[in-house]
């Protein structure tokens, strides 16, 4: 027998449902592919971060694999349809009978796999796939009626109550194999993607780094998360989030580590190991979503009626955010780390996604591509889950008649401006009661501080945003 494992988001070894199952028959030959979809990759905003990120830790796998003696096949196409020709032929060229890959839930992804599939049957070769990124497959959690959660705290409870009754597998990594079909494809480097590719020094490269990451956070940090985790200046959460998204982690890892050391946690829910546990079923509750409504992967929002909201759409102000000018001094730094960085903090994400929409009154769908096209971790259903909560047009979402206002916001959670001071160099004299509105002190001392004046008045803005959303819901 012939096993083709064909890895997507989920660049590991460990707890790898398809390679575990590709590498059970210790006679079968096992090869893997991996396929860079450039063309595919700039209609969905893949980030140069990401992309550096995938491609260093793809060049990790190919090592890995290797001293298993799997051989990785590499290859670029332009969109992801276009993969399947080459897998078939990759299966009559090795005289394939198996084809492994972990299923994606996204729209586009789950057409190519269906195509794959049907494909397949007909050369009569044996397709295996598996929920791999998830703790519990989408379908598996739903009400007594059969349909998906609309609301997040009933699924948790059932998450909860799931692992209470029930222990979690993380797979080991595959055995090395005897025998090693090599051939003139197996790369000992991957060719450099035709993509572009953006450094990023915050996030340390390797499935074993990341495994260390998770587990230090899960013994030192995890039983403050509760207090810490919406302080920006303190790195309170597990900047897991990447590790995640791109599969050097699995769900399972992360619960499982985290019941090891906190065996009670499903018990006590005021506890940082299950706030933290909460946060890994958000994860999932997207996911899910996902599956239950394709047209959260097609740009509608879930609310129908919020598609009838009319967006002011202004350019200059678009740009003002992106670049973190807007005169809202934790809006802007937020935006400088995630340009800087590549990732933002959560409460910040929150906050300069409710800035856009419910300030700016800018479709969250344009803040929605920008993240993606410079988050590491950027992820369809997460991203998506986060900006139409903060727009009030997803499910279990903010109500839109609640409108963060972004001066207390940061006053609150970055009362000294320490996060703040980190990324706007040019506020450093502000002292601190002035830090959240410096253009306050600069009109008091007669200066000129190099650094906007507020774009818009928060009162007026918010009014304005809720008779558009009040138009629109009237209108339905
Ligand atoms: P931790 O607090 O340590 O949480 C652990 C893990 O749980 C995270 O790594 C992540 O995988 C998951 N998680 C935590 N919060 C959420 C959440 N609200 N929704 C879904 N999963 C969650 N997360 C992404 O992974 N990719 C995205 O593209 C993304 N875009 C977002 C956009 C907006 C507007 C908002 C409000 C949130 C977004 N999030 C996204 C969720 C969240 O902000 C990040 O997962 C988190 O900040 C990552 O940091 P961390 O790993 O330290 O998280």
């Amino acid at each position: 027998a012939v096993h083709l494992v064909w890895f997507r988001n989920d660049l590991r070894i460990n707890d790898n449902m398809a390679l575990y199952h590709a590498c059970t028959d210790p006679n079968a030959l096992v090869i893997a592919v991996y396929f860079a979809t450039p063309k595919q990759w700039h209609k969905h905003n893949l980030s140069a971060r990401q992309a550096w990120f995938i491609y260093q830790h793809l060049q990790s796998l190919n090592d890995q694999l290797s001293e298993l003696n799997i051989p990785l096949i590499y290859k670029e196409v332009a969109l992801f349809e276009d993969s399947i020709p080459v897998v078939l032929s990759l299966c009559q060229q090795y005289k394939v009978t198996d084809v492994y890959f972990n299923r994606q839930y996204e729209f586009n992804e789950q057409q190519r796999d269906n195509n794959l599939k049907n494909q397949l049957s007909l050369y009569n070769i044996c397709c295996h796939h598996y929920d791999d990124s998830v703790l519990l497959p989408p379908g598996k959690v739903v009400t007594s009626s059969g349909n998906m959660y609309q609301v997040f705290t009933p699924f948790r409870r059932r998450y909860q109550k799931y692992f209470l009754q029930h222990s979690i597998t993380v797979l080991p990594k595959p055995n090395k194999r005897c025998q090693s079909l090599l051939s003139e494809h197996h790369a000992k480097q991957i060719r450099s993607f035709n993509y572009p590719m953006l450094s990023s020094t915050f996030f340390a490269i390797g499935e074993k780094q990341a495994i260390n990451l998770l587990d230090k956070f899960c013994e030192q940090s995890v039983e403050n998360y509760l207090a810490f985790r919406d302080i920006m200046s303190i790195n309170g959460t597990s900047q897991l989030s990447a590790y995640l998204t791109v599969g050097i982690l699995s769900p399972r890892q992360c619960l499982s580590n985290l019941l090891s050391k906190h065996p009670n946690l499903l018990h006590f829910s005021q506890s940082g190991a299950y706030g933290w546990f909460s946060q890994l079923v958000w994860r999932e509750f997207y996911r899910h979503l996902l599956v239950a409504y394709p047209k959260l992967s097609k740009n509608l929002p879930f609310i129908d009626w919020t598609c009838r909201i009319i967006w002011r759409n202004n350019e200059a102000d678009f740009l003002a955010w992106q670049k973190g000018l807007t005169g809202f001094p934790i809006v802007d730094a937020a935006m400088r780390q995630l340009n800087s960085t590549g990732w933002m903090h959560n409460r910040l994400r929150l906050i300069t996604a409710s800035f856009l929409v419910k300030d700016l009154l800018i479709d969250w769908r344009q803040g929605e591509s920008f993240f993606m096209s410079q988050l590491i971790d950027g992820d369809l259903a997460a991203n998506n889950g986060g900006w139409q909560w903060s727009a009030s047009t997803g499910t279990d979402a903010a109500p839109y008649f609640r409108i963060f206002n972004p001066t207390t916001q940061g006053k609150r959670f970055d009362p000294q401006g320490k996060f703040i001071r980190q990324y706007l160099p040019e506020l450093a004299d502000v002292p601190d009661k002035f830090i959240h509105q410096p253009h306050k002190w600069a009109e008091q001392q007669h200066l000129n501080l190099d650094y906007p004046k507020p774009i818009v008045d928060h009162k007026q803005a918010r009014l304005q945003t809720l008779t558009a959303f009040d138009m629109a819901k009237l209108t339905s």
